[in-house]
């Protein structure tokens, strides 16, 4: 019997810096490696790949999937397998990640040729094509989380190992949702992020999202959405421009760069010509008098950082405290020790530079989560319908619950796993 081990080299109980590595006799194969953003010092890394591998595969271009991959080609050549929108769009943030590391002054972990190396090793995997890493077989799937996101479909040799990724199942503004198996699979690697919480309906939460902004906007105020780049930003601006806001918006950061790079991709997207048309309808932000501008009259402003960690959103929430009838919108997950969260909770926004009093503002969230709600992971799970699952990607209680759902529902053994576990597959299976 051939020996096939899976192991877990980062997102155990927590979110971010996504690795799994799957080992045969002769055959290595990494999924994800991505990196967790600090607010402050170096990103959390996941533990080092010893050895040669016979191909890496990036579910998506999200850098706690990505953003370490470039490590490995310091002293590797190996093949990347990514779908054809990601390579831009994990080229543009693995090189913000390289900027924002000079500007913090912390010791580079890879330069740019260790990037350029991993670009030249880019095999793009559209999605339903069968593609071979080392000796093992695999598929990508449409997984619904942002523009080029997918599932693996893994043939380990005879056992089937299908990862989620990051994985969001009911239709978005941009995206169908994900593809479901055409049949049942040996191992499920699945995300937890929402292993225990359930999502607002999505059709009320745009609703309830626009007339916020309709109504600060129409008093005279500036409404600032802190948004991630790549997916959350487009889809903001979508959702404002298909309930008819005839106001302007404004797209600026890397939000303005990624979404060039959605432009050039109609078929990962659900509606086209809705989302041109939505483009069309922003304006660019580009260079600091435009951000000026930016401020002088009403309007939703959607730029980066999501977290409040950087970008030109601080710029703007700092002038924005001082804005009578101005609001911030939040519209995705907040860690815990980011900005957002304390602006939050506390309405104070702490950093190492700053302590701050927003109460004279609006600060709201909007729970536009592009992963998967409570009732979803367990709808996906059902589809799997796996033999042995490990959960990842959520922090303790969320990975937890979920494992625990999936034991008494779907009668398999679940495992929140911890870092640097490995499980013989052979034995469990
Ligand atoms: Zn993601
Ligand atoms: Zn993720």
């Amino acid at each position: 019997m051939n020996p096939l081990s899976i192991s877990f080299y980062g997102a155990c109980r927590e979110v971010g810096r996504a690795a799994v590595l799957v080992e045969g006799a002769r055959n290595r194969v990494l999924l994800d490696y991505g990196m967790k953003i600090e607010p402050v010092g170096q990103p959390g890394l996941p533990l080092p790949v010893q050895g040669s591998i016979d191909g890496l595969i990036i579910t998506h271009a999200h850098l706690d999937h990505s953003g370490a991959s470039p490590m490995l080609y310091k002293h590797n050549e190996t093949q990347t397998f990514i779908t054809p929108p990601s390579i831009p769009l994990i080229d543009l943030l693995v090189q913000d990640s390289i900027k924002v590391g000079q500007l913090k002054g912390v010791k580079p972990l890879f330069f740019k040729q260790h990037l350029r190396k991993l670009m030249r090793n880019v095999v793009p995997a559209p999605y339903g094509h069968e593609r071979k890493a080392g000796l093992w077989n695999f598929s990508l799937h449409d997984a619904g989380h942002i523009m080029g996101s997918s599932w693996i479909n893994l043939m380990a040799g005879e056992t089937t190992i299908a990862y989620t990724g990051d994985i969001k199942l009911e239709k978005t503004r941009l995206h169908a949702g994900a593809e479901t198996p055409k049949s049942r699979v040996d191992v499920l690697v699945t995300e937890s992020t929402y292993g225990d919480r359930p999502h607002p309906p999505r059709r009320e939460l745009e609703r309830q999202f626009f007339e916020a902004c309709l109504e600060k906007v129409e008093d005279g105020g500036i409404v600032l959405v802190p948004s991630f780049a790549v997916g959350r930003a487009q889809e903001v601006a979508s959702i404002l421009i298909a309930h008819g806001f005839d106001h302007p918006i404004r797209l600026d950061g890397m939000s303005r760069k990624a979404a060039e790079i959605y432009l050039q991709y109609p078929d990962y997207v659900r509606d086209y010509g809705e989302f041109s048309d939505a483009m069309r309808h922003c304006d660019w932000v580009v260079g600091p008098r435009a951000r000026e501008r930016a401020l002088e009259e009403p309007g939703v402003i959607i730029s980066t950082a999501g977290f409040l960690q950087g970008g030109p959103a601080v710029g703007y929430a700092l002038k924005l405290r001082e804005r009578a009838g101005s609001a911030i919108f939040f519209v995705g997950y907040q860690p815990p020790d980011s900005p957002a969260y304390g602006l939050l909770k506390l309405k104070r926004f702490q950093t190492l530079d700053y302590d701050l009093d927003f109460s004279a503002i609006d600060v709201r969230h909007f729970d536009f989560s592009a992963h998967a709600g409570r009732e979803e992971l367990h709808q996906l799970i059902k589809e799997f319908r796996p033999s042995l699952c490990f959960v990842t990607h959520g922090e303790a209680d969320q990975a937890q619950a979920l494992a625990e759902w999936v034991k008494k529902n779907i009668g398999c053994n679940a495992i929140a796993p911890r870092m640097g576990e490995k499980f013989d597959l052979k034995k469990m299976l």
